[in-house]
């Protein structure tokens, strides 16, 4: 289903969504590849924000990446898409975009160009991460990953924050800069979010 959005010619928006380590870079990167061996020109954009391994890559926990413009602000997108020729827009880590994002995407989906978008469906509190919901509802296609649950093997659908080893509670911030903090993947009923 997915590799058949390929050959839409219409303008499309695809939408690979799931918690960390679900392997939502890996299939974006997957998907990126297959167009430039279609001979397509991509513009692969992250938020800078996203520094872990690199900043003019988009790199999954594996190690697989592909080159990419990092963006701090959703302007500097609108700027490539309007200067670039292009046959599609692939985004990774869209839940760090604001809003103004949508339009870029329906811009561009409108045109009849392709557009692939990445990020987190919930954060660490297992609520809808910020215009991720809205951008899965304007999709034509949605792929929802799971990874591994770190406690017990399940599908895991959540992000776990650990600080100082112990479950984040619901009221730490979204983005919390110079803590000592992780993520794990875990299920519904290992995900735990104290009040
Ligand atoms: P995402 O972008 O969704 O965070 P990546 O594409 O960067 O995920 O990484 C996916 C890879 O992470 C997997 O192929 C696997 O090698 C590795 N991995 C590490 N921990 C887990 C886990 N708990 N569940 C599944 N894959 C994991
Ligand atoms: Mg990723
Ligand atoms: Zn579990």
């Amino acid at each position: 289903m997915t590799d058949l959005m390929e050959y839409t010619k219409n303008g499309s928006i695809e939408i690979i969504v799931g918690p960390m380590y679900a392997g939502k870079s890996e299939e974006l990167i997957r998907r990126i590849n297959r167009a430039k061996i279609a001979g397509l020109k991509v513009i692969a954009v992250k938020p800078e924000i996203d520094k872990r391994y690199s900043v003019s890559n988009i790199i999954s926990h594996n190690g697989k990446r592909t080159e990419c413009n990092p963006v701090k602000k959703v302007v500097e997108i609108e700027s490539i898409v309007e200067n670039e020729e292009f046959d599609i827009l692939a985004i990774d880590e869209v839940q760090f975009m604001d809003k103004s994002l949508i339009d870029i995407c329906i811009k561009v989906a409108d045109s009849g160009k392709r557009v692939i978008c990445s990020g987190l469906d919930m954060d660490f509190r297992g609520e809808p991460f910020s215009t991720v919901p809205n951008l899965m509802a304007i999709a034509e296609h949605v792929t929802k990953l799971t990874a591994v649950c770190m406690v017990c093997k399940m599908p895991a659908t959540r992000t776990q924050r650990i600080v100082n080893g112990k479950p984040a509670k619901y009221t730490e911030p979204i983005i919390l800069v110079g803590a000592t903090e992780s993520y794990e993947a875990r299920c519904r009923r290992c995900h735990k979010v104290p009040k």
